[in-house]
This record gives structure tokens, sequence and C-alpha cells, in this order.
């Protein structure tokens, strides 16, 4: 039996699921996630959705929202939660230790586990895998899953809209290469099913605060580097401008791919602060990974054109260490 006949036969009795994501999640997480709960739920199966943070406010409005469990805020139910479930869906990551505390509950779990993902370099923590990392976004997997499910006839408006905020999400609005046909194809099928994708599109991108506009401006006023000579772009935000700004969780989310409008610029990083370290963004133009470049010096990873990492230096020299690489990038380039 492949994969794909074994989780079939597994979901033909109802089961007790969990699905979880990554910490802070972003449209992609939610969307694929809630787009699974909603098709499961029709499935007869018991269903929750524990996201191990909570999100951002432009996330908020997604059928199903209602339902999402915090585990940071609801730690006592998420753990019962997982130690009754028989199966565990992980969704838009790979590596367990993005999940922290809630990580170690699932890897203790007894329940089968199911990956579905797109990202790159995947620890061997699941059961069952449907991963490429070719995809654009794990909406389209999700999509793909319930195709092998075949569960084609489920879908409806509410599970279509899920998928389609996070491949809108995922690939920047149908902008970066991972776009195929096949993505165009999946979402003229997702419009079949009375989706108000203007709508959609106005909850994502066109809800900000007068003070959230305000501060890109200033991020991109007052804080951009422009490093001509190595094509990279740095916006790197220190406590002052935060402070200055009161920037709520989410303020930040979007910013980095602005610098990329610039012409020759090739690479654009966001270094910011998070609760307890500084977080660092990556996006890249074609070919340069900057998934290599998150993975090898930054403890992170995600895809060619669109990484994260952390850092336990201070903003400023993260920065610098940045900076460095690509210096030294760009003479190896040269002495090659
Ligand atoms: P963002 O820059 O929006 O936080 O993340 C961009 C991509 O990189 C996402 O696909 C995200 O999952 C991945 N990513 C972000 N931060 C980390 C990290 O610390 N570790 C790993 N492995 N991936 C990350
Ligand atoms: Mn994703």
């Amino acid at each position: 039996m492949d994969t794909a006949q074994q989780v079939r036969l597994l979901l033909s009795s109802p089961q007790k699921i969990v699905i979880t994501t990554h910490q802070r999640p972003d449209g992609d997480a939610m969307g694929s996630s809630l787009g699974l709960l909603h098709f499961l739920k029709k499935e007869n199966h018991e269903v929750s959705f524990i996201s191990p943070t909570d999100y951002p406010d432009f996330l908020k409005w997604m059928p199903g929202n209602e339902t999402v469990i915090i585990f940071e805020n609801q730690v006592a139910k998420s753990t019962q939660l997982i130690e009754q479930a028989t199966v565990i869906f992980c969704l838009d990551f790979n590596k367990i230790q993005r999940l922290d505390e809630l990580g170690k509950l699932i890897e203790a779990s007894a329940a089968k586990k199911i990956l579905i993902d797109h990202h790159l370099d995947a620890d061997d923590f699941v059961t069952y895998e449907f991963c490429d990392v070719k995809a654009s976004s794990t909406c389209e997997l999700v999509y793909l899953f319930i195709m092998q499910m075949e569960g084609q006839s489920f879908i409806d408006s509410k599970i279509a809209t899920c998928l389609y905020a996070g491949i809108l999400t995922d690939t920047d609005r149908f902008r970066v290469p991972t776009t195929s046909p096949a993505v165009h194809r999946i979402v003229a099928e997702l419009m079949e099913h009375e989706i108000d994708h203007s709508a959609v599109y106005q909850e994502l991108y066109e809800t900000f605060s007068e003070n959230r506009l305000r501060f890109f401006g200033y991020a991109i006023r007052e804080k951009l580097e422009v490093l001509r000579d190595l094509r990279l772009a740095v916006i790197a935000l220190e406590r002052e401008d935060i402070n200055r700004f009161n920037l709520q969780f989410g303020d930040t989310e979007g910013l980095v791919n602005y610098p990329l409008w610039i012409k020759d610029v090739n690479v654009s990083a966001l270094i910011t602060l998070k609760q307890k370290e500084v977080k660092l963004s990556l996006r890249s133009k074609g070919n340069f990974s900057v998934e290599k470049i998150c993975r090898e010096h930054f403890n992170g990873g995600g895809h060619r054109n669109a990484s994260g990492g952390t850092s336990p230096l201070s903003v400023r020299e993260t920065r610098d260490k940045l900076i460095s690489i690509f210096a030294r990038l760009k003479s190896d380039l040269n002495s090659a």
C-alpha cells in the first residue's frame, strides 16, 4: 500500500485528530490548518486545531477562526487533546523544535503523525509525509491531499476560502517562482466554490492601522540601508523603533518585501526583536537561496526565496554579521 492508501485506510474510521502548525502562524499556516480542519470534520472525525502561539489580527477572519486553540494560552486543554489524539497533522513546518514545548508533547505522543509541508530540509519525526519542496504552499498540498483522500466532493466555500487565502499569501499574490500552472488550476477550481476573493484580499492586505502604514513609511525612509555592491537591502529595527510606533504583533509582517522593489536589490533582510530573540526574515529574487544563508548562519531555514532564522547577537551585531556574510560571498565569487 502506498502512503495515500494507508492514510485513507487510517481515516476510514472516526479518529481524534489534532492539527498543528508553526509558531507565529502566517496565512499559509492558518489557511492550510483551518481548510484541513473543515475537511476532516466533514469526514466525521473529532478535530481540533492547536496553534503554538497567537497570530496577527489580519488572519483572524477565516472560517473556523473561533475554534482555534492557542497553546500558550490554553496549555492544559492542549495537553489533554494531544494525549487523547489518535492522529496528529503537522502543517507548514518540518522541524519539531520550531514548536518548543508543544513540539515535545507531540514527539511524546503515540498518535500517528502526518506531515504536510513544503519547506526544505525536513526532520524525520512523523509516520506519513505529504511533502513537496516545489509546492507553492502547504495549502496547495492540502488541496492535493484532499484529492488523494478522494474528498473532492467535500470541498465547499469554507475550505476553498481558507486554502485560497494561504495560496495567495505564500505566493505573495501569485508573484514568487513557485506559482506554477498547477497552482493557477487549483485556484480556478477553488474559485468555483463561492469564494469572495476581493474580500479575502481586503482582509489580508487592506486592514492596516494608520500607525502601521506610517511605520512602514518610517522604516523605508529612515531605516533602510541599500548596499548596492552587495545587491542587499537591510532594515534593522531596534527597541526604540518598536516603542516609537508601539508596534503590535504582526505589524512588521510584509515589510521585508518592499526593498525588493528596487531594481538592483537581489536580497532583502528584516532584522527585528521578537519576545526572546533577534529574528531575521530574508527574501530574494530569482535563483539566490536565502534558505542556505538562514540554515548555515542563523539556525533557520524556509524556502529558496523566503526564509527566516534567529540570532543570539544584538540587532546591530546581527546586521553586521549578515553584511559580512554577503561581503564574503561576493569576494569568493570574484576570486572564483
Ligand atoms: P518569515 O521570514 O516570514 O518569518 O518566514 C519565511 C519562511 O521561512 C517561512 O516559510 C518560515 O516557515 C521559514 N522560517 C522562518 N523562521 C524560521 C526559523 O527560525 N527556522 C526555520 N527552520 N524556518 C523559518
Ligand atoms: Mn507555507
